[in-house]
């Protein structure tokens, strides 16, 4: 059995890994069947993330407006791949969606993820503008997918310019200090509102930035979250 994923790649959903739940950590397993309870037999997960600006350039060609036109994008465009690739076979969508899902486990699992200061992945040819997309549950059988190696550009990155251009010093403690970037993010003036100021500084991938566009979208949509969040009882 194998996949073709030259339709995704198209849409820009261009990273993606197949990972069988044989080598995944058995309470992952056995928090997936739990929670998402899956009717059909369960052998791998196909990760599935966007990388520089492809997605949001496809998106917005195939006329997408809703609240969410990521994720509406993404899961129409992975279920029709599935479906197109598949016949006779079945997933469950484990993202996005709103059960929990260790997203960060799997991508560590497929070399995706190496933080940075800020706490996003990191890759060295995209820097951090890449993001995951999907996740499905399925009862195929494709060949795994060989974990990407390579070493974290952080880990040789000598003047860390992320860390010092955070206006909250979100990083200065050697640590990623959430409270701190949330509280300044909340500011009327803030210059994170709509953007990560300290993603912006890091050189790596720059050339993959996301559209500013996308960029606003998304930042707007987590601001939101940590409006809801912080909002006194
Ligand atoms: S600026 Fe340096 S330390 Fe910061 S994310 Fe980029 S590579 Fe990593
Ligand atoms: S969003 Fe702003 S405050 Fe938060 S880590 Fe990025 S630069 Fe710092």
């Amino acid at each position: 059995m194998s996949a073709d994923f030259a339709a995704l790649d198209a849409a820009g959903l261009n990273l993606q890994a197949v990972l069988d739940l044989a080598d995944l950590p058995p309470q992952v397993v056995a928090d997936l069947r739990r929670d998402f309870a899956p009717a059909h037999a369960c052998r791998q997960i196909i990760l599935i993330g966007n990388a520089g600006r492809a997605m949001w350039t496809a998106l917005r060609a195939a006329g997408v407006e809703s609240d969410d036109p990521i994720d509406d994008f993404s899961v129409r465009t992975v279920m029709q791949w599935f479906a197109a690739q598949f016949p006779g076979h079945c997933c469950t969508l484990l993202y996005p969606g709103d059960k929990p899902l260790g997203l960060q486990t799997l991508g560590r699992l497929a070399g995706w993820h190496q933080p940075t200061p800020f706490k996003l992945g990191i890759l060295p040819q995209w820097g951090s503008w890449f993001g995951y997309r999907a996740a499905l549950l399925t009862d195929t059988d494709l060949a795994p997918t060989a974990p990407l190696q390579m070493a974290s550009p952080c880990a040789s990155c000598a003047g860390r310019p992320c860390i010092a251009a955070c206006p909250a010093q979100a990083m200065a403690d050697g640590e990623f200090v959430l409270d701190k970037c949330a509280r300044y993010r909340l500011q009327p003036d803030s210059r994170c509102r709509t953007a990560c100021v300290a993603r912006d500084a890091c050189p790596v991938g720059r050339e993959h930035r996301y559209d500013e566009e996308q960029v606003r979208h998304s930042y707007s949509v987590s601001l939101r979250a940590i409006e809801q969040y912080c909002r006194p009882a």
